[in-house]
Parts: C-alpha cells; sequence; structure tokens
C-alpha cells in the first residue's frame, strides 16, 4: 500500500480511498474467505469487459470472435496504435478498442436498454441484486472520454462498430457499474465452474465459450503487464483502472482483490502483491 498512484485521467477515480483494501476468495464447493474492506464500493471498470463479453457470447454474437485476432496487444489499455495497421480490427475483447466493439453488439436500441440486459444477466449471479451506475463516474468518463471516442470512431470508420456514440455511452455506463470485491469473487464464479454458477446451478455459457473467455483473460487480462503476472501469479485474471483485479482458478475458485492505486499499467499494486503471494503459498499457478 502506497506505493503506487490512483487513476486520475477519470477525475472522480481520483476520489477513492487508497487506505483501503480488500481480498475475498470463494471457492465452487461455497468456502468463502474475506478480509479486508470488502465492502468497499468501486465502480466496475475494466472487469466489466470480461462480463460484457460473456453476455455478448451467451445471446448468440460468436461472429465477434472472427472480427478479433485474440491476440495479446502488448499496448496500453486505451491504445489505437495497432488499430491503423490492423484496418479497424482490436487485437482482443479486454482491451478499451475490443470492449467498445462487444458494448456496440449488444441487444438494445440504445445504451440504456443494452445496460438494463447486461444488468439483468449480472443479476442471475449476484442473489438478485442488480448493480447501479455510478453516475458521478459515469459523468466524469463521459466528459472525459474522448480517446475511447476516437477508438470507437476509428472502427466505425472500417465498418465494425454501428454506432460509436451509442457504444461509447454504453461501454461508460458498464465502466461505472457499483460493486465490491465480495460481489466480484460472487458474480465471476460460473468462470471458474466450466460455465456453470455453481451456486444456483444455472449454466452461463457453454464450456466452450467459457474456456475462450477464461483463456483471453490469462492471454490479456492485464494488458502491458500480463506476461509478467502470468509469471508471478500464473492465474487467469482481469483488472481494472479503479483497483479490483478478479483471478479465476479453474475448477476450483475465484479470487478477487481490491486496492485503488496503480502501477504503471494501469492494474492494482497491492492487488498484484496480494495474488502474488497468495498464488505462491496456495500453489495456485496454472504453470506450475
Ligand atoms: N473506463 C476506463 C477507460 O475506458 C476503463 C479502463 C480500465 O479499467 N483499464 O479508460
Amino acid at each position: 500500500l502506497g506505493s503506487g498512484k490512483l487513476a486520475s485521467y477519470i477525475p472522480e477515480l481520483a476520489r477513492a480511498d487508497p487506505s483501503k483494501f480488500a481480498l475475498v476468495l470463494r471457492s465452487v464447493d461455497g468456502h468463502v474467505v474475506r478480509s479486508g474492506h470488502a465492502e468497499e464500493p468501486f465502480t466496475f471498470q475494466s472487469v466489466s469487459k470480461v462480463f460484457t463479453f460473456c453476455y455478448l457470447l451467451s445471446t448468440g454474437g460468436d461472429a465477434i470472435l472472427d472480427q478479433m485476432p485474440c491476440e495479446p496487444s502488448g499496448d496500453a489499455f486505451h491504445s489505437i496504435v495497432r488499430l491503423e495497421d490492423e484496418h479497424g480490427h482490436p487485437r482482443n475483447p479486454y482491451i478499451n478498442a475490443g470492449a467498445i466493439m462487444v458494448s456496440d453488439r449488444l441487444r438494445g436500441s440504445n445504451a440504456k436498454d443494452k445496460i438494463d440486459g447486461f444488468v439483468d444477466f449480472l443479476r442471475a449471479l449476484s442473489e438478485g441484486e442488480r448493480l447501479q451506475v455510478d453516475e458521478r463516474v459515469y459523468a466524469s468518463e463521459f466528459a472525459t472520454g474522448n480517446r475511447n471516442r476516437a477508438l470507437a470512431h476509428y472502427m466505425n470508420h472500417y465498418g465494425l462498430i454501428d454506432d460509436p456514440a451509442m457504444a461509447v455511452d454504453t461501454y461508460f455506463r458498464q465502466c461505472s457499474l457499483t460493486l465490491d470485491t465480495a460481489r466480484l469473487a460472487r458474480i465471476g464464479l460460473f468462470l471458474a465452474n466450466r460455465g456453470r454458477d455453481p451456486e444456483t446451478d444455472h449454466r452461463v455459457l457453454t464450456e466452450d465459450h467459457n474456456r475462450t473467455a477464461v483463456a483471453l483473460m490469462a492471454t490479456c487480462g492485464l494488458y502491458d503487464e500480463v506476461g509478467r503476472y502470468a509469471i508471478r501469479v500464473g492465474v487467469p485474471s482481469k483488472s481494472g483502472v479503479s483497483g479490483p483485479i478478479l483471478a479465476v482458478v479453474p475448477g476450483r475458485m475465484t479470487i478477487a482483490a481490491y486496492s485503488p492505486e496503480l502501477g504503471p499499467k494501469g492494474n492494482s499494486v497491492a492487488g498484484m502483491t496480494a495474488l502474488t503471494v497468495l498464488s505462491k503459498r496456495l500453489r495456485l499457478s496454472v504453470f506450475g
């Protein structure tokens, strides 16, 4: 704690309390271990990218996979540089460009409809609770999100995005949904259980789609820090600039970590450190 920096390019995120830290483990066979500020709220940010992607796959949106090579980008999460070389095709669904393309393809005739459908999808995974948009974070992203608008317009030029304004509006809203570390460990549990929620027995994704979503976490979940993270932690994970990291240990558990101070690549410093220690102690690395 204390060695990273709060994200400030979305001004509202700089209001987070840097002393907050939480770690929650939830096993597929029903054990929950919580420590720290497990109910401190934060916005979904890039961890939402995994869930909108899963939602799209669950509603028949597989065609998106033909338009993404599904390779790590090696660039910062909001980079535009490869889109020019690669004719508007985003590398994967877990960088901003790819996630905006996913948001464009969600069902609904406006951003609010699309988010309502997404919130319903999440509701089935969180004991009936509806996540709410944090209006201040949403307004802050909306006011400052011109890089994301640039990505959307660039992809629209190549015919890969239908409605750039609606796509980014949807994306800003999904990033602004509020949850906490305990809920994050809960909603991700199907990812650790071959696509079926172990607590309700509800099939969320087919096994093939679930494997796709989790493999992309392992290869693209921490942007241009994913290689070093694979060495240190070795568990498919997804981070967000508000400070969460969701780790999925296939067949066993989810681990959600939270601490809002970030390292230079936009990933939670204390979250990565906690996961490194835990992974080593519990021998969780899938590369072990
Ligand atoms: N809403 C953020 C953005 O678009 C999400 C980025 C992130 O969490 N890495 O910049």
